[in-house]
């Protein structure tokens, strides 16, 4: 009897030994496998530096321009309303968030800094310079405000980012007013920002074109102005370019206002 139950208990010790090194080994294959999605899921999301030619035009200080110019630039969103937004995308092995109030406010404010080295009757407005919430009517408000002399010549540079559902769409646009001609002084500013953009980026920003459509600054501001969406946010490319190079953006813009001025 005695013998019987060493042996059973034996086998019950010897089985449950068995069970737990299966469940074991489950656990492992199955961590294993989580991991391999996790990384497959990191890798699809991560992007390599973007190779850029830095084009920077000579940073020459204290010109005087043909004529004063007043340059208001409105950084779209901000505070409860940031725009687009993207989150948990992996660079450099961290998992990053953006979103476009924060995007077009950092390129505005080096605009901003960039020009005002440059230009000595160069006049640079921001509608607002933290993150905080202001409606559309409002800013057009406040850029008719800020432009009052009527010696100068002033522009209205809305910036934005695109997000698309496609996450294929990428590039730079540049939106303007339907009645606008190819001889007006918004038409000229966008065609000389367009030449920034390419410039800076070269093909590692595609040009998706001059649109004119109803939009709605155009109508409502007292000054030429032009909407320029940077690039999309929900491109994994754009992506890179505004975590690498934001500050090409806004060198880009700079040489665009730049080369107007020469005109
Ligand atoms: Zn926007």
């Amino acid at each position: 009897m005695r013998k019987k139950k060493k042996l059973a208990l034996l086998l019950i010790t010897a089985a449950l030994i068995l069970a737990l090194a299966v469940i074991a080994l489950v656990f492992v294959f199955e961590g294993s496998q989580r991991a391999d999605r996790i990384s497959s899921y990191m890798l699809s999301l991560e992007h390599e530096r973007p190779e850029i030619q830095q084009h920077f035009q000579d940073d020459s200080h204290g010109v005087f321009l043909p004529w004063p110019i007043t340059l208001i630039i409105d950084p779209g969103h901000g505070g409860i309303d940031p725009g687009a937004t993207i989150s948990d995308f992996v660079i450099d092995d961290q998992r990053i968030s953006m979103k476009e109030s924060d995007i077009t406010l950092s390129v505005a404010k080096m605009i901003k800094q960039r020009l005002e080295n440059v230009y000595q009757d160069l006049t640079i407005l921001l509608t607002r310079e933290e993150d905080r919430y202001m409606s559309l009517e409002e800013r057009v408000i406040l850029g008719n405000s800020l432009f009052s002399d009527e010696g100068e010549k002033a522009f209205f540079i809305s910036l934005h980012v695109e997000h698309s559902f496609d996450s294929n769409n990428s590039g730079m646009e540049i939106l303007l007013s339907r009645e606008i001609t190819h001889d007006s002084p918004a038409f000229l500013l966008a065609e000389s920002i367009v030449s920034g953009f390419n410039d800076i980026f070269g093909e590692a920003l595609p040009f998706r074109g001059i649109q004119t459509e109803n939009i709605y600054y155009p109508s409502r501001v007292n000054m030429p102005s032009l909407i320029v969406n940077l690039a999309f946010l929900s491109n994994v490319n754009d992506r890179a370019l505004f975590y690498y190079n934001l500050e090409s953006f806004a060198a880009a813009i700079v040489n665009g206002v730049k080369e107007y001025c020469k005109q």
